[in-house]
């Protein structure tokens, strides 16, 4: 099949031309992000690949369908930029790679934690440069310490069986409790309990209508002053002025993020050069205790494997005219599971 893969970096195409050996498809790669400027890039190609900062609204999907595309298939898990009501309208197919490796992003998320709270980031700078006072590195010990998990699926799961392993107590929120977390000893409660409750609070949760803003304001006012928050899920889950609110006035102990609402117009690429405009962003780095990385919890040589092969393995059924089991319908959207 004649595939479009909009947003290539020289490792999506290390990893997708091995797997291709085994499907075979015609695979062009294209640097710019899929947007309303680019999408005529895709015309003739009757499947596109995309990742997590393509624009697919509803616009775009009508350019693409209009010049023959009919299959767009997510190298990512989450399909919050796509707007499934429109790709059901024009008789698109979406497909996905729901698992590529939660431990992957798990064990990012426990090492932003373990950053965080030791300050070795600040001290991996200081020791570099001769400075070997300790002074502003205090962390604490995370045994016995309460850990809020929000959204308990593949990855929230994992999260609770390591954080169990540093004899941490867990508490969990989620719309379907997941039986496997509560083996490992975690308790799920309402979430204004584990707002309250936590001494470290981490979202596991898929950003949707509900979950949008889900830290916002009102959910600071009710955390415990000096927790600290971690998001590897999605950026908008969190509502980065309150935030930064939270952190001035310093009921938010510490923040680690490795998404942000507005990380498509900044993360994957090298910037350093240039004027970054986005002020709210600027001003989380200004912070001592905010930890930023740029969308990497994913990326582990395992899960670039995984995401090859399930794209095109997707890709293929689709051209067999197989059921895909990895297909994205519109009541996903509503209640995803
Ligand atoms: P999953 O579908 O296995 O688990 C998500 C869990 O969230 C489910 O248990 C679901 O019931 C729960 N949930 C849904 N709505 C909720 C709500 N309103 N409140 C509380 N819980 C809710 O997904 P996963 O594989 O564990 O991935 C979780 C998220 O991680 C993805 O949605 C994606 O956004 C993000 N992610 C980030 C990266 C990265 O590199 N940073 C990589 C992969 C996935």
């Amino acid at each position: 099949m004649k595939v479009a893969v909009f947003s290539t970096k020289p490792y999506d195409r290390q990893f997708f031309i091995t797997a291709n050996y085994d499907h075979e498809h015609e695979l062009v790669f294209l640097e710019p992000r899929l947007s309303r400027e680019t999408a005529l890039l895709a015309k003739g190609f009757s499947a596109v690949c995309v990742f997590v900062n393509d624009q697919l609204d509803a616009h775009v999907l009508e350019i693409l369908a209009a010049h023959g595309t009919r299959l767009i298939a997510l190298r990512c898990a989450g399909f919050n930029n796509v707007d499934l009501k429109a790709t059901a309208k024009l008789g698109m197919t979406i497909v996905r790679v729901p698992a590529y490796s939660p431990h992957a992003v798990a064990e990012h998320t426990i090492g932003l934690i373990l950053t965080l709270n030791r300050k070795i980031h600040r001290a991996y700078n200081r020791v570099r440069e001769g400075n070997f006072s300790l002074d502003g590195l205090l962390g604490f010990d995370l045994h016995d310490r309460t850990i809020g998990i929000v959204g308990t699926g593949k990855i929230g799961q994992i999260v609770a069986q390591i954080m169990q392993g540093f004899g941490c107590r867990i508490l969990a929120y989620d719309v379907h409790p997941n039986p496997a977390c509560e083996a490992v000893g975690a308790r799920y409660v309402e979430l204004a309990k584990l707002l309250t409750d936590a001494d470290v609070i981490t979202l596991h949760c898929p950003l949707t209508p509900d979950t949008h803003h889900l830290i916002n304001q009102n959910a600071i006012a009710q955390m415990k002053k000096g927790v600290m928050l971690v998001n590897t899920s999605r950026g908008a889950l969190i509502d980065t002025k309150a935030v930064i609110q939270g952190l001035k006035s310093q009921k938010l102990g510490s923040l680690a993020l490795d998404v942000y609402e507005q990380e498509s117009d900044l993360f994957f690429e090298d910037l350093s050069n240039q004027i970054i405009q986005d002020d709210l962003f600027e001003r989380l780095l200004t912070f001592p205790n905010v930890l930023i990385t740029a969308h990497q919890a994913f990326f582990t040589k395992e899960a670039l494997q995984n995401i090859a092969e399930t794209t095109l393995s997707n890709i293929s059924e689709y051209q067999q005219g197989k059921e895909c089991v990895n297909q994205v319908n519109l009541e996903q959207a509503i209640a995803p599971k």
